[in-house]
């Protein structure tokens, strides 16, 4: 395999899809040698067949708001490949949503679900949504409208969607009555459901919480921890939540999180019931972080400004992809930062991942940092299957265990002779091999 020739014909082919050949050019790139090492991938073609989608389902959805006016929205499914099990991956709800954005996340996911050791294929969808200001009944029939056509595409065995950016509990829930209502059955179609009826426990947190393990882990490669450290987290939805959250039970003062609008810092630490605060400014349905500082007037918002020019040991970049640039990594490495674990998809751009490898930062990038949300999804899938529910700490114990093990085969693909850990690499090796080892035991399908 040729990386550039790969990518040339890609780009031909897609082109203009920015976020989709970003991702797979970082994947190719660490997988380059020992794909050529091993001429069984390529006389099966696994490049080829692993950076296209296995289909594409795109629809339309045309939904009523409150004063009677109709709107049209896209609605999409990415399902990527299941070579190791039905597809799996989050539904994002946000204007910004489009085709290569979703491609880029359905191959990450396919990536990431491999590294979880859980049996999970990727897939990715969503919509161009936006419930920014919309009401509860709005959104509910939304989701419905979404569901009408996704309901047929979807199944416990075929195709498991979960949240993402835009779908939280409350969207999941929409969904998911509308999916059983269609199709007459109680079924674990949908992960993040609701305690009640089929969720898992620490499901909401399990990202967050997952981002703090696998970065707990990182640093215990250098006899360091949380413990004292500052932390600067992004973003003010679940992931950050969870994070903040994890990251303070384990010694570390969260100091700053943020929104589109800008960042909070909050030398006193974001803990106890600043953490709840976040989460209710969230339900408030506003996308904006600034009211943190009239609630907590001690903390301070930077309007149109992001929270890596503070001076941290440990940053999360919780948000979006991309949020993180050559310009903000070089802050970092000048303010001394040690640890970057990405609790979002992809938010660091490649000029950011370059500058941490360069500076020999722990760098754990998303497709092993942030797994933790769907291998608790795989465990809820579990549950679900057993018919059911695990005590907190069996679900904790167990999500623990799979960012360990994550870690373990970033280390076992990623340590150069030198003894440095290029987590990029060993977490796209070790998803990579997995993968195509598979599609070869089950043929040119
Ligand atoms: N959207 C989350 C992710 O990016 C979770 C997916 C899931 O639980 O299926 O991994």
């Amino acid at each position: 395999m040729n990386v550039n020739a790969v990518l040339n014909n890609l780009e031909e082919k897609h082109p203009g899809e920015k976020e989709y050949l970003q991702a797979v050019r970082e994947v190719l790139d660490s997988v380059e040698n020992i794909y050529n090492e091993n001429p069984q991938f390529e006389s099966a073609k696994i490049v080829e067949r692993v950076v296209e989608p296995d289909r594409i389902l795109t629809f339309k959805v045309s939904w009523v708001d409150d004063k009677g006016d109709v709107h049209v929205n896209l609605g999409y499914r990415v399902q990527y490949n299941n070579a190791i099990g039905p597809y799996k991956g989050g539904l994002r709800f946000h204007p910004s949503v489009n085709l290569s954005i979703l491609k880029f996340l359905g191959f990450e996911q396919v990536f990431k679900n491999s590294l979880t050791t859980l049996p999970m294929g990727g897939g990715k969808g969503g919509s161009d949504f936006d419930a920014k200001g919309k009401s509860d009944a709005e959104v509910m029939r939304f989701c419905q409208a979404f569901m009408l056509e996704l309901w047929r595409l979807i199944g416990p065995e075929t195709d498991v969607p979960a949240g993402d950016i835009g779908v939280g509990g409350r969207e999941i829930g929409f969904l998911y009555g509308m999916y059983k209502k269609l199709a007459r059955e109680n079924t674990g179609v949908l992960t993040g459901k609701g305690i009640n009826w089929g969720g898992s426990l620490i499901r909401p947190e399990a990202t967050g919480f997952g981002n703090v393990y696998f970065a707990a882990e990182m640093l215990k490669t250098r006899g360091d921890s949380f413990e004292g450290k500052r932390v600067a987290i992004s973003g003010f939805g679940n992931v950050s939540w969870g994070a903040a959250l994890k990251a303070t039970e384990l010694g570390g003062k969260v100091v700053t999180i943020s929104g589109p609008d800008g960042y909070i810092l909050d030398e006193e630490g974001i803990s106890g019931k600043k953490i709840d605060y976040m989460l209710e400014l969230r339900a408030s349905n506003n996308d904006i972080v600034s009211p943190y500082a009239e609630e907590f007037p001690n903390a301070k918002f930077f309007p149109n400004k992001k929270p890596w020019e503070i001076k941290v040991d440990i940053a999360l970049p919780c948000a979006t992809q991309n949020e993180l640039n050559g310009d903000d990594a070089k802050a970092l490495v000048e303010n001394n930062c040690i640890c970057v674990s990405e609790g979002a998809n992809m938010p660091s751009t490649p000029e950011a991942v370059e500058t941490f490898l360069e500076n020999k930062l722990l760098f754990g990038p998303g497709k092993a940092a942030n797994a933790g949300g769907v291998s608790t999804s795989g465990l809820e899938m579990s549950q679900n299957s057993q018919k059911l529910s695990w005590t907190r700490n069996e679900v904790d114990a167990k999500l623990h265990q799979i960012m360990k093990d994550i870690h373990e085969a970033c280390v076992k693909y990623g340590t150069s002779d030198d003894g440095f850990i290029d987590y990029v690499k060993g977490a796209n090796i070790a998803g990579f091999l997995k993968i195509a080892n598979s599609m070869l035991d089950q043929g040119v399908v």
